[in-house]
Formats: C-alpha cells, sequence, structure tokens
C-alpha cells in the first residue's frame, strides 16, 4: 500500500472527468452546448482545476451560482464564458463587468438596471433571462407580453439565452415537467414571434439529460452531477437511462492506531457502541470536521484492504473508529477508501447519503477544505 502523505484527502481523476464530458456531449450531439456546472467547488472537487481540465478538453460555457465563483475562474485564467446562475447583488454589478461576467436576469428591474450599466459604460452587454415555469424560486413569472416591453427596453443588451430550471425532474410519477416544459414553450414562441429569439435555450440539469427527455434540451444544458459521475435515482415510470458516467472523486483516510478491546468494551462519545466479542479497533483521520457526516455515527462503512468494515460509535469531529477484526493486514499508516472503490468493493455517495439520510449532492458538497485535494490521470 502506498504511503500516505495526508490525513485524509480526496484523489480527482481527470480522465474520469473528462469521459463523462465527452460521454455527455456525445449524447446530446454537437447541436448542444455543453455548460458544466462548476458550482460550489465543482461540487467540492475543485472547480479551477476542473474548469482548466474540461476548458482543455472543449468546454467554452462554464456555470457557477455567485458572481465570487466567477471571479475566481477569472483569477485562474479561466477564459471559457461563465454565466452567474443564482443571481447576484446590487454591489456586484461592477465585477460582472470587469470580470466579463455573463449574469442571468431574475426581475424585469433588474434588467432596467444591466441596460443603465450598458449604456453608462458604452458597451453591449449579455444576459441569459430565466423564467419561473414552476419552480417557485428564482425567476421571472410575469407574463410574455411584460417580458417583451422591458426588453423593448433594452437597446443595448444582447439577449443571448432563455432558461428555466425543473423542480422535479427525476420524478416520473407527475406531470410537473412537461406542465414546466409547456409553460417555457409558450413563452419562448410569444417571444420569438416579435423578434427576440436568444442564441442559447436552455432548460436540463443532469436528469433530464441522462434519461434522454430530448424536448428539454434545447441548444444547450447545463449538467452538474453527471459531470463528477453520479445521476440521481428517479422515481416513477421512468425510461432506462442513457447515460453512463462514473464517479471522479475517491475519498481516503489513513489508518492512525490499531488496537484490540475486549467484549463488553465502550467506543467513542456517549458510548454509542460496545463491543460483542474481542475486536481490532482501527482509528481513522477522518471526521466530521472533514465533512464525514456524523450521521454515519454506527452506520457507516468504509473499505479496508479491499473489504467492507462498519464504522463503530459516534463518528467524531477529527476521528473515526472502524471495525477492523476482519481485515488483520491492515496497520497503522495504512489507507481506507471512505468513498470511492477498491476493486470489488464500492461504497458511494448515493450510499453515504442513503445512510446518513441525505442526498448525494450533499455528502460531496460537505467534503471540507480541510480535506487535502490530489489530482491523478
Ligand atoms: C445546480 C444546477 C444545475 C446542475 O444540476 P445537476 O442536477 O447537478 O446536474 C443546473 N442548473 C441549475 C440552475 C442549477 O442550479
Amino acid at each position: 500500500m502506498p504511503e500516505c502523505r495526508y490525513r485524509t484527502w480526496v484523489e480527482i481523476s481527470r480522465s474520469r472527468l473528462v469521459a463523462n464530458y465527452r460521454a455527455i456531449c456525445d449524447l446530446v450531439g454537437p447541436q448542444v452546448t455543453v455548460m458544466p456546472v462548476v458550482k460550489a467547488d465543482a461540487y467540492r472537487h475543485g472547480a479551477v482545476e476542473v474548469s482548466r481540465t474540461l476548458e482543455q478538453a472543449g468546454a467554452r460555457w462554464f456555470a457557477v451560482s455567485s458572481v465570487e465563483e466567477g471571479v475566481a475562474l477569472r483569477q485562474a485564467g479561466i477564459r471559457a464564458r461563465i454565466l452567474v446562475m443564482a443571481d447576484f447583488l446590487p454591489f456586484e454589478r461592477e465585477a460582472l463587468l470587469e470580470f466579463d461576467l455573463t449574469p442571468v436576469i431574475h426581475r424585469l428591474e433588474d434588467l432596467a438596471a444591466w441596460e443603465r450599466m450598458a449604456e453608462r459604460y458604452g458597451r453591449q452587454l449579455s444576459f441569459h433571462l430565466k423564467l419561473d415555469t414552476g419552480m417557485g424560486r428564482l425567476g421571472i413569472r410575469e407574463p410574455a407580453e411584460a417580458i417583451i416591453a422591458a426588453l423593448k427596453r433594452c437597446p443595448s443588451l444582447d439577449f443571448e439565452g432563455l432558461m428555466t430550471h425543473f423542480a422535479s425532474a427525476a420524478h416520473y410519477d407527475t406531470p410537473q415537467t412537461e406542465q414546466q416544459l409547456a409553460r417555457f414553450k409558450a413563452v419562448a414562441e410569444q417571444l420569438a414571434a416579435v423578434g427576440f429569439r436568444p442564441r442559447y435555450q436552455h432548460l436540463a440539469a443532469t436528469v433530464p439529460i441522462a434519461y434522454g427527455r430530448k424536448e428539454t434540451w434545447g441548444n444547450m444544458v447545463r449538467p452538474g452531477q453527471a459531470i463528477y459521475g453520479y445521476i440521481s435515482p428517479v422515481r416513477g415510470p421512468a425510461p432506462a437511462p442513457l447515460l453512463k458516467v462514473e464517479p471522479v472523486l475517491t475519498w481516503k483516510a489513513t489508518v492512525l492506531d490499531v488496537k484490540e478491546l475486549p467484549a463488553g468494551s465502550p467506543v467513542g462519545y456517549g458510548a454509542m457502541y460496545w463491543t460483542t466479542r474481542p475486536t481490532r479497533l482501527g482509528i481513522l483521520t477522518v471526521g466530521y470536521g472533514d465533512g464525514y457526516p456524523h450521521r454515519l455515527s454506527n452506520r457507516g462503512r468504509v473499505i479496508a484492504a479491499g473489504r467492507i468494515v462498519p464504522v463503530l460509535g459516534a463518528v467524531s469531529m477529527d476521528l473515526t473508529a472502524v471495525d477492523l477484526t476482519h481485515a488483520p493486514e491492515v496497520r497503522p499508516g495504512d489507507a481506507v477508501t471512505l468513498l470511492g472503490r477498491e476493486g470489488r468493493v464500492s461504497v458511494d455517495a448515493h450510499w453515504i447519503a442513503k445512510a446518513s439520510g441525505t442526498i448525494s449532492y450533499n455528502v460531496l458538497c460537505s467534503i471540507s477544505s480541510r480535506v487535502s485535494r490530489v489530482y491523478v490521470d
């Protein structure tokens, strides 16, 4: 086993990242622009390195949530277009301009303010407009007539994209996605009828891409989790997924100590676990301070020497105990896999999410900055 150089770290495979991106490009075809979503530090895979890698692989657009995330990519030298999806505050408008970030506009008043910016700086500024077609979060709910009237007052702006976001794309047992799509199309048609035809129309995140809901693809798609190798489970009568991707991230920790405990010994905070037989206890360099969920107390599983072993007792802030009785060859200094694959066994973010009562996105996004990142081929 290679020597560990970090207490706990993630290994991120560049080749898998690129393979996932290419698989999405191949599925949607050359008419559809793939805009990888690298918000939340690329779901904790590292937005700068992920964007660099995908830019080299041909990505021409990235989506982030905030102006700050966009600025960080620019400062790292990313030259592709960057769409800021989760709105911005008035004080961030200057930075949008300075760092050449493309905003999504969610209110007609903000459209007018963006027009005033364009006039003040004598530049044509582009934007994407988001419709709230039924998600009930960000986006414009006004009728098409009001949107048209507002657009007509913006001669200095380039209306580059029209978008929406689905609330229940993974729920094939409700008609919400069809309803949202119908609403989107109706508004898009009314805008087109008076000459507002943005270059891009985009609605789909991972699930409608992966499950082949082609009518939602428009000519741009916004995959997040699929880029990182995950596709959320769906419910209801869904077709078979068309997309095959593989997890990009492997999370490891090191065994600090190994000790023998007799039967009837308590383990960890609150004595949440008592040994029922002589137990070979391993203490790992990871805890909830690293983002390893506290909810995995007495429930988690890690891979040690190619075998699944259980977490014993409470996950503490910096340390976690596991049962190494059936992995006798594991010694202090060895690495174990918290999330990932060793040979034929794997623990993935879906499994951890289920065991800890959350969603896979949350598992990935919780990996803290204390966890070192290593990029591998
Ligand atoms: C996060 C996000 C995405 C990507 O979602 P995935 O399910 O991870 O593919 C796409 N569009 C918007 C608006 C988002 O907020």
